[in-house]
């Protein structure tokens, strides 16, 4: 069984990228009966943005992200935390030492204007940056100079003593399996890293390996941009004397920017924070469908078989990643939502709609109470025939068809079709007289047709280009003037079923005021 781990850092952005690693760690875990936990790294105290945590823990809950164990909002539940690395300090500091002892870690004196210095020498010389061999005084100092130093307040990092050599051609070369990727050929770690602070804090390098040793995790599912440090986990996990567990670095989503691909961006693209498909009222359902997809090649596939099922029975499988960056296409993803929605029973629809007006639309909530029968009927709308109507995609867009079922909300926006409007009156006035609600579809747009026919709009004669103005239109332009003055649009679902749920009385009322 596997045992997987997300470890977002508390910085107030929970985007896309956070999501999809979740839903691997998710799937690898829990199709091999194993363990998924939350782990919160928050030993960055600059980066640390207040009730980040939260944010995170409710964003992965409304995407149906499910941990066995990890950090909560206020503490942290299983066998092997706490689960929030700045409460984890002692343990690393038991780490630290054990190093220290062993020789293989030591204090480092170097001051910022010093470590500034080396970093110009070692540029001028063309060599490769960072500290180590000659650059690291501290390396060989004896155990008094160390104490002597210590007691005169001078502030320290911990560094790792690495055996690497930084000469290219002296360099070893590392092979690590990436369960992504495959095998990775890299040089070894030559510089000595920090891997505890002036502040005796860890860094990401050092906790993280302490983290999943202690809290045995056996896949680690982290974004392409940690492949370089690989080989200073690599020296780590060795000198710690733990085992590595298996990396599998995925790659960044990227998107189609006038035709070149590139990576979703922070500043750029909305589209990347979880909080956009929040606020614009994705269901969780749709948007883990359309991950999905883009996560394993094969999944569109087995989703065409298997129509029905429930996706956690997908066979997810790693290796069937791209590593070269998927594809992020918020087109896509409306289109995936209107598949998933039309499966989704009206009712179900509704109360997402009213949780997602309680918070992102609270001066349309009342809307829904009460009415919630009537909603039901607007969202069922052509949704039940042979060929359902497909164009529910998220919470914003599906708000703006249900409000023109209530008065308040109703206006008329477009216009009525160019060569109608001058009858448009007297269209609306004979549609009242012979309106009767209980007319069957047929018997409505009979009475329709008798209306147009009877205005002259009877079809376009075949020659109508050349006498355009024995052309005055067809049916369907006296149809749209209804369907304007009940709908406010020209683009709906059918009228006369709109007709049905709006009432006798609504919809009479609707086409007066368009006589008056
Ligand atoms: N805290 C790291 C981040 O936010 C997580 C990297 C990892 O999963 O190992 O990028």
């Amino acid at each position: 069984a596997k045992v997987t781990r997300l470890g977002p850092s508390p910085t107030g952005f929970i985007h896309l990228g956070n999501l999809y690693g979740a839903f691997v760690d998710e799937r690898l875990a829990h199709q091999s009966g194993g363990i998924f936990y939350l782990r919160i790294e928050d030993t960055d105290d600059k980066r640390y943005v207040e009730g980040a945590v939260e944010t995170i823990i409710t964003s992965l809950d409304f995407f149906g992200i499910d941990f066995d164990e990890g950090a909560t909002i206020d503490g942290s539940v299983g066998d092997y935390g706490p689960y929030y690395q700045s409460q984890r300090g002692e343990i690393y500091q038991c780490y630290v030492k054990e190093l220290l002892k062993k020789g293989q870690a030591y204090p480092c004196f170097l001051t910022e204007e010093e470590i500034a210095d080396i970093r110009k020498k070692q540029e001028e010389n063309k060599e490769n940056p960072g500290i180590y061999g000659e650059y690291a005084p501290s390396r060989n100092l004896s155990l008094e100079e160390i104490q002597a130093n210590i007691e005169a307040g001078k502030p320290y990092v911990i560094r790792l003593k690495s055996d690497g050599h930084q000469d290219p051609e002296k360099a070893r070369s590392i092979s690590v399996e990436d369960g992504i990727r495959g095998v990775l050929t890299m040089p070894e770690n030559y510089q000595d890293v920090v891997i505890l602070k002036a502040t005796g804090i860890p860094t990401y390098h050092f906790a993280h390996a302490v983290d999943d040793h202690l809290m045995r995790t056996t896949h680690v599912i982290r974004g392409e941009e940690w492949i370089s440090s690989l080989p200073i986990h690599v020296e780590l996990f060795e000198k710690l004397g733990f085992e590595m567990p298996l990396f599998c670095h995925t790659a960044q989503l990227m998107k189609l920017d006038n035709g070149n691909k590139r990576k979703l961006s922070k500043r750029k693209d909305p589209e990347l924070s979880l909080d956009y498909y929040r606020q614009e009222g994705y269901m969780p359902q749709a948007v883990r469908e359309y991950l999905l997809t883009i996560l394993n090649s094969n999944y569109e596939e087995w989703r065409q078989a298997n129509p029905d099922a429930d996706a956690a029975d997908f066979p997810f499988q790693a290796e069937k990643m791209s590593n070269s960056g998927a594809l992020f296409d918020l087109d896509k993803l409306n289109d995936v939502s209107k598949d998933v929605l039309v499966k989704i029973p009206a009712a179900e629809l509704c109360s997402f709609m009213k949780k997602w007006a309680a918070e992102f639309k609270p001066e349309v909530l009342p809307l829904f109470e009460g009415n919630e029968a009537y909603i039901e009927k607007i969202l069922d709308l052509g949704r039940n025939g042979k060929k359902p109507r497909k164009d529910l995609i998220c919470g914003k867009q599906i708000f703006e068809f249900i409000r023109y079922f209530f008065d308040d909300y109703f206006e008329i926006e477009d216009a009525y079709p160019e060569n109608a409007a001058p009858d448009a009156k007297e269209i609306l006035s004979r549609y009242l007289q012979t309106y009767d609600h209980g007319d069957d579809q047929s018997q409505w747009f009979d009475k329709i047709r008798a209306i147009a026919e009877d205005l002259g709009y009877a079809g376009r004669p075949k020659d109508y280009k050349k006498n355009p103005d024995q052309y005055k239109g067809h049916v369907g332009d006296v149809s749209t003037v209804i369907r304007i003055a009940v709908m406010g649009r020209s683009q709906s679902p059918d009228v006369w079923e709109i007709q049905q749920i709006l009432g006798e009385e609504r919809t009479k009322a609707r086409i007066e005021a368009q006589i008056q």
